[in-house]
């Protein structure tokens, strides 16, 4: 199913500063919720610990999975970052898509940060809207 995300001020914030802290290195984590609204970002270690790469420790993911499962949330999305670019996912990032979420690139150039949302499905990517709301 495809369509954009609606997130909180407080949700772009706290994976602004998450990039932001990991940069040069790749960031990643999850993003959880009901229907399109986010109502919970997870941090999740890289732990490729690559500045193009990512790869979430799996013990971390299995935690979060679990802890959105008992409060009730679904996983809405995955976002990570791209410290040089580019703003959509690389071909990586789509081949190794493995679930039906949304899928947030946080990319640098010399502007600072941006986010992009996307729907990755049969080995494209989609632009999808990303709405922040106070
Ligand atoms: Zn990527």
């Amino acid at each position: 199913m495809k369509h954009g995300l609606i997130l909180g001020k407080d949700h772009w914030q706290e994976m602004l500063e998450h990039v932001d802290r990991q940069a040069p290195l790749e960031a990643c984590g999850l993003l959880a919720g009901k229907h399109d609204r986010v109502e919970k970002v997870i941090l999740v270690r890289n732990q490729a610990q690559s500045p193009v790469r990512f790869v979430m420790d799996p013990y971390a993911q299995l935690q979060a999975f679990e802890w959105i499962d008992s409060s009730g949330l679904d996983l809405l999305g995955i976002f990570h970052s791209h410290p040089s670019g580019p703003q959509a996912p690389s071909q990586t990032d789509i081949e190794e898509a493995a679930y039906e979420v949304s899928h947030l690139i946080w990319s640098k150039d010399q502007n600072g940060w941006k986010v992009r949302g996307f729907w990755i499905e049969n080995g494209s990517a989609t632009e999808i809207s990303l709405e922040i709301v106070h």
